[in-house]
């Protein structure tokens, strides 16, 4: 029978993995993963990400033994290791994901298929996700995504032939973070990866931890816990968006049917779940953005806001911004958190980007690419669509500022979040916290904390860079030139239920 090659890239599962079961109905198949230093050594990438990659691997190597099929992994260059692979195996077809990542995978592709047509091998890209390629219009997206996300989830092929030439191949290993020039954080409580863990981590919120998601997801003292925590595995595919939208259906319509039976329920789950449910929605509505438009990676989705901060870039914000320096106690304590975890809460990520591009008007891209390298779930169609959202240069979303004093207060108002994250501020009272700079001399020493010494003075004034940027930025907006750029990206990417009444 002609081989069939599975390439895996970021869909590291067995389950509701189409292209695996279509490549092993079709004929004998062997796996391939390929460590792309192009991809693992950019500027937007960091060791935890090829860490995760790595744990994913272990497992989905043991997990497609188990069904007869071999995992081989290779290093190279695109097409460079499926010509060589291609000497070695002679298949016929390769099988994968379409994938929407950033502009290096994009150009690979398109050197994939360019070089599959030459030697006549059959490159067969499935949807992955809610993300519909070549849409012609932004008013059917969400039917189609509602449409692919109701089908049922396929289990993996109970049986995989494999190819007799696979047999005996060299399988690679898997390959050390050492191997490759990439950047790494001093990590230390992150996410580990892998099929497993994701279902593990799915079933404890969809069981216990989902209960109040609406009112933890918010505050980053509640939300590490109140969350689901699935977005690494998302963004690696160690779980298909489908699966989770069908464990998700069916989780409520167990608490539904306990509800009717008279079984005692909390009563936040139902609209937890709901709210969830509209999330794993918008995972898919960001994505199909950066499908439509990849050039959202480097360039203003709304080109009027062009020239608006570029020349006012302050390297010396930007680097106290990147080191939890500026004196902003809650932004300080995030940014020191995604050094540590690779994650904090969607709140928080708007406010740390608000206070970047308003505070302290920094453009939004090299702010972009350093939380890229932080964020354990970058997923490009998502992060660029929302860092350019939260510094207000689409034109079609409310400008939101947020205040990193207001922040403390609503959100860790008892500093539980701030104490662990900026020691510090360890002996500081909640009253000052979210100011600690106001404190006088006498309490900085009985606190233990000297403004300026042991921790810095704010970088900036809120309340006058708040006035100003508010300003500037709906000056802005509000030019005639500006709005009808706007009216061209919401026609293009605006998120909408009902089909658009077109002038
Ligand atoms: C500036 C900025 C950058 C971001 N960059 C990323 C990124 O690179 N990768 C990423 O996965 N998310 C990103 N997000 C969205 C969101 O913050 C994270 O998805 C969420 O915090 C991940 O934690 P969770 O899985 O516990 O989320 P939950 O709240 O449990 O949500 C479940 C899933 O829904 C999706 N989701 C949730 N919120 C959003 C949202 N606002 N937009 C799109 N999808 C959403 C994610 O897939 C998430 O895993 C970003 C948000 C902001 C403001």
């Amino acid at each position: 029978m002609a081989t069939q090659l599975v390439w895996f890239k970021r869909d590291l599962r067995v389950h509701d993995h189409i292209p695996l079961v279509q490549a092993a109905n079709a004929g004998d198949c062997v796996g391939l993963y390929v460590y792309e230093p192009e991809l693992i050594e950019a500027h937007d990438h960091d060791a935890a990400h090829l860490t995760f990659v790595n744990e994913s691997l272990l497992e989905l190597r043991t997990q497609l033994e188990k069904f007869g099929c071999r995992l081989l992994l290779r290093v190279g260059t695109m097409p460079e290791v499926l010509d060589q692979l291609h000497a070695d195996l002679g298949f016929e077809s390769i099988w994968a994901h379409e994938e929407t990542f950033n502009d290096i995978s994009y150009q690979r592709d398109r050197r994939v298929r360019a070089w599959a047509k030459t030697k006549q091998i059959r490159f067969i890209e499935l949807p992955q996700y809610g993300v519909v390629r070549r849409l012609k219009d932004r008013d059917r997206w969400s039917t189609i995504r509602n449409q692919r996300m109701k089908q049922t989830p396929i289990d993996p092929p109970p049986q995989i032939h494999l190819p007799p030439a696979a047999k005996t191949i060299d399988a690679g290993e898997i390959m050390p973070v050492a191997r490759f020039k990439v950047h790494s954080f001093d990590r230390r409580e992150v996410q580990v990866g892998g099929e497993g863990n994701a279902v593990d981590c799915l079933q404890s919120f969809l069981v216990t931890r989902g209960v109040n998601y609406r009112s933890d997801m918010s505050s980053p003292v509640t939300g590490e816990q109140g969350c689901s925590r699935l977005s690494p595995f998302i963004a690696y595919g160690n779980l298909s968006m489908r699966t989770i939208v069908h464990r998700t259906a069916a989780r409520i319509a167990e608490l539904k049917e306990q509800k009717k039976s008279g079984i005692a329920l909390e009563p936040t789950w139902l609209k937890s779940l709901s709210s969830f449910q509209s999330r794993l929605s918008w995972h898919c509505h960001f994505m199909q953005k950066m499908e439509d438009e990849p050039g959202i990676e480097f360039e203003n989705f709304n080109r009027a806001y062009d020239g608006l901060r570029e020349d006012e870039f302050n390297r010396s914000y930007f680097d106290a911004w990147c080191h939890g320096q500026t004196g902003y106690p809650m932004v300080d304590a995030c940014m020191r958190a995604l050094h540590q975890t690779g994650w904090i809460n969607f709140r928080m990520r708007a406010m740390l980007v608000s206070f970047a591009s308003y505070h302290l008007w920094l453009h939004w891209r090299e702010p972009a690419i350093y939380l890229a390298r932080l964020f354990l779930d970058y997923e490009p169609g998502i992060h660029y669509s929302q860092i350019q959202m939260q510094s207000g240069v689409t034109g079609i979303n409310t400008v939101r500022i947020y205040s990193p004093i207001k922040q403390v207060t609503d959100q860790d108002p008892q500093g539980i979040f701030i104490r662990r994250f900026v020691p510090e501020l360890a002996d500081v009272p909640d009253k000052h916290l979210a100011q600690p700079h106001k404190m006088n001399l006498m309490e900085q020493t009985l606190f233990g904390c000297q403004i300026g010494k042991d921790y810095p003075l704010p970088i900036v004034d809120h309340q006058q860079r708040y006035k100003a940027a508010r300003d500037r930025i709906h000056a802005h907006k509000k030019l005639p030139s500006t709005r009808e750029a706007s009216a061209k990206v919401y026609l293009k990417h605006g998120s909408r239920k009902t089909p658009m009444k077109r002038r």
